[in-house]
């Protein structure tokens, strides 16, 4: 991509080219005619900014440490949404608040409890490590007691069939491909994994099962249950969910090899009325064409074991951050940068979906949306969906950003990003930041997705990474090409 040759040469790039040779000095060769002098020495200052501050530090230390894990509907997500509005508005951005609802869905009660099994203790149950999955119905308060069937696939439950399942409570006992993720395939190891948690519980209820287990989808081996939400399907009944340790899954899977394991499950999770929230929407105005953005986000949502540190209060920190040095530097970009904090990635989405309704008609002036959403670990660069042509315009960029490491484009048919997904369908050229991620998935969804997780180096090289290509993109002579 270094040598790439670039249509469109500016005629002030050949006159100087033309210059230098005739008087014998070797210029180097202009990165191309769409990055000038200025624009490249204010990527490298920006760069080298962003690597020194801790203001994107400091803000997720207050999100996680002082408000703590954003639910959906919860108090702490409205106070977060209060939160960072007034920190864009301190920088002098232009605010707004926009709705969007979410399900309020509050966690209770959660415990398990093998309470027959081979070869027990007499009057021992053995302690089964729980957690509901989000958007969970209840157990009866009391809880329920049966049989517990494990399987493998979805293939060996349909084998199965009613006869087999009816009154138990089955457990998906698919395996988190650790070393798949430890390779760089997390994502593929993840959504292989995910499925069972997200059709699972529908998939057993259909077959009569009073409640349905996972094994926990992450890499971990300290006992953590990771949460995640699941998806009822509308044609089947609803029964209670929850995520089992892989440690307590691979006990369970042993004792049933032996003979008949029954389980006592207590799950009191409360559904309550649709709540109002919102999505922050803060634009740093462009000097050239207002009009125009460019979206920076992360999903300011989280999950409730944890604080949300890696998923996704880095993200959203990130994203701020490039809003800070903009203004600490006093640069101008030609476009609007609008920083974006999504409400309710984890449950619903419905955060994105009313921004693409509310702004679908503004969709041909979104230059381009990042979005960062996979932890805080070293960003090796971006899984973006582009074209050929916004590559090309990329590459000088890459060359800056491969200083801090982050210079790879690794262009992708779709899926850089769940919020803004409804961009990327629409055609805007869309950049997910693409994390280390091999340790992501151990605390992913967990208790321990807490504010220690994040390695401030690293945290910073995301904040130049999202920062210098917002600023590019926002301040090229021409619009990134779709
Ligand atoms: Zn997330």
């Amino acid at each position: 991509m270094k040598n790439r040759i670039l249509p469109l040469l500016s005629s002030v790039a050949l006159l100087l080219s033309f210059t230098n040779n005739i008087v014998g000095q070797r210029r180097p060769t202009p990165i191309t005619d769409h990055y000038d002098t200025h624009l490249e020495a204010d990527l490298k200052t920006l760069q080298e900014a962003a690597l020194a501050d801790d203001y994107a530090l400091r803000t997720l230390a207050h999100l996680c440490n002082n408000i703590g894990p954003r639910l959906s509907g919860s108090p702490q997500a409205a106070h977060a949404v209060e939160y960072v509005a007034a920190e864009m508005r301190k920088l002098g951005l232009e605010v707004k608040l926009e709705k969007c609802t979410v399900p309020h869905w509050v966690r209770g009660i959660e415990t398990a409890a093998l309470t027959a099994f081979s070869g027990q203790a007499p009057n021992t149950t053995q302690k089964v490590v729980v957690t509901a999955l989000g958007g969970s119905v209840a157990t009866p308060p009391e809880g329920v007691s049966a049989e517990i069937v494990v399987v493998n696939s979805f293939e060996q439950l349909k084998t199965m069939g009613r006869v087999g399942i009816e009154g138990k409570i089955v457990l998906f006992n698919v395996r988190f491909d650790t070393r798949m993720a430890a390779q760089g395939e997390w994502s593929q190891a993840y959504g292989q994994a995910v499925a069972y948690r997200g059709l699972g519980p529908s998939e057993a209820a259909r077959l009569g099962a009073v409640a349905a287990l996972v094994r926990s989808v992450g890499g971990a081996d300290f006992r953590l249950p990771h949460t995640g939400a699941l998806r009822y399907a509308p044609d089947a009944p609803r029964i209670p969910a929850g995520a089992v340790t892989s440690e307590d899954a691979d006990t369970i899977a042993y004792l049933s090899a032996e003979g008949k394991v029954t389980m006592h499950l207590t799950l009191t999770p409360q559904t309550l009325a649709d709540i109002e929230s919102f999505n922050v929407v803060a634009d740093l105005k462009g000097t050239e064409h207002p009009e125009e953005i460019v979206i920076v986000s992360g999903h300011l949502d989280s999950w409730d074991l944890g604080t949300g540190a890696i998923d996704d209060g880095a993200g959203v920190v990130i994203a701020m951050e490039t809003a800070q040095l903009i203004r600490q530097l006093g640069l101008k970009p030609k476009r609007t940068i609008r920083i974006i904090t999504w409400m309710n990635e984890e449950s619903s989405g419905s955060g994105s979906r009313a921004y693409a309704e509310s702004h679908k008609s503004e969709f041909p002036n979104h230059i381009a949306a990042i979005e960062s959403d996979l932890g805080a670990g070293h960003p090796l660069g971006f899984n973006a969906r582009i074209g050929e042509k916004a590559l090309a315009m990329l590459a000088p960029l890459t060359e800056i950003l491969r200083a801090s490491g982050a210079g790879l484009i690794k262009v992708v048919p779709g899926g850089t990003g769940a919020d803004i997904e409804p961009l990327e369908v629409d055609g805007v050229p869309c950049f997910g930041m693409l994390q280390d991620g091999r340790t992501y998935f151990n605390y992913h969804h967990t208790a321990a997705d807490t504010f220690d997780k994040v390695i401030p180096r690293e945290l910073a090289e995301n904040a130049a990474a999202m920062a210098l290509l917002a600023y590019a993109v926002a301040s090229l002579p021409d619009r990134l090409p779709r």
